[in-house]
């Protein structure tokens, strides 16, 4: 069986930047690190960290003294900052510029007066940094949910950065016919976009698709989304393990395609299984 990977499959640019940090700090420091929260959304790579020392908190409450924090790629709600700060507590930010942006334009926006719309996961921890930094009133609009009814005339609309652009576009859209003034910053990350063109063009030239990465990682979650809509037989795993052969019975070719935090040797190990069913 032949087998497709995207282009564009494993780590992105914001990703590999904070697990480099991760490393560099662990590697230097004589003494602890921690990451808040999971430093990216994918189990195995957080797995190896901690075989290098690095250990995962879920607030700053819990650091120890003369520890040293490295804040994740999805960045982290502004309190933790004050908190660290208050510690004084050395903090490295690994947060990815373009989670940063959003955050940026939405405490700009609320500052001008605006109702600040965000197109995302409200459970997301990039969306909790966003809406932390809003300093009005705000709403999160869920990808496929309803347009919320907002009773403000001025409305801001930015986008979770793994946001589908159609789902932003139709937020936007909708709000424009309802309210006197609505601007929108596009805050969807050009990565993404171009991950998910990539995965749409594979899922149309394949018999099937795996996509790899962390179940808990919303990015991979809608690249399975996108390529189901174009290849019914499309799979979401996060190793090799899962792959069952029955699912790729006669198939030619397999397409495999991978979120922004998917480590290369975890997709390697999936092509590798994937190369050996026949
Ligand atoms: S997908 Fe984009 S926003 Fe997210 S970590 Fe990568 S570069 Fe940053």
């Amino acid at each position: 069986m032949d087998v497709k990977i995207a282009r564009t499959a494993g780590f992105c640019w914001g990703v590999r930047r904070t697990v480099d940090k991760v490393m560099e700090v662990a590697a230097a420091a004589g003494h602890g690190v921690v990451t808040l929260g999971p430093v990216i959304h994918n189990p195995q790579a957080v797995e190896r960290m901690r075989e290098k020392g690095v250990g995962t908190v879920s607030a700053i409450a819990e650091v120890a003294g003369g520890t040293t924090v490295v804040v994740r790629t999805h960045g982290a709600v502004k309190a933790e900052f004050d908190a660290a700060s208050a510690r004084g507590l050395e903090v490295v930010d690994g947060t990815c510029p373009y989670v940063k942006y959003p955050q940026v334009v939405a405490q700009r926006l609320s500052r001008a007066g605006y109702h600040v719309v965000i197109v995302g996961d409200e459970k997301h921890a990039e969306v909790k940094g966003v809406v932390s930094y809003v300093e009005g009133p705000y709403t999160v609009a869920r990808p496929g949910g309803p347009i919320p009814a907002i009773p403000d005339r001025k409305v801001a609309v930015i986008a979770q950065t793994t946001c589908i652009g159609a789902e932003f576009e139709r937020v936007v859209g909708a709000l424009a016919l309802r309210h006197k003034e609505v601007r929108a910053v596009n805050t969807i990350c050009s990565d993404t976009d171009e991950r998910q063109d990539d995965a749409r063009q594979l899922a149309s030239q394949v018999d099937a698709v795996v996509v790899v990465g962390g179940k808990n990682s919303a990015n991979t979650r809608h690249l399975a989304e996108i390529c189901r809509g174009i290849q019914p037989r499309t799979w979401h795993v996060e190793t090799e393990e899962e792959l069952q052969p029955e699912w790729f019975r006669g198939c030619r070719v397999v397409g495999v395609s991978a979120g922004a935090s998917t480590p290369d040797w975890v997709i390697e190990g999936v092509a590798g299984r994937l190369r050996s069913l026949t």
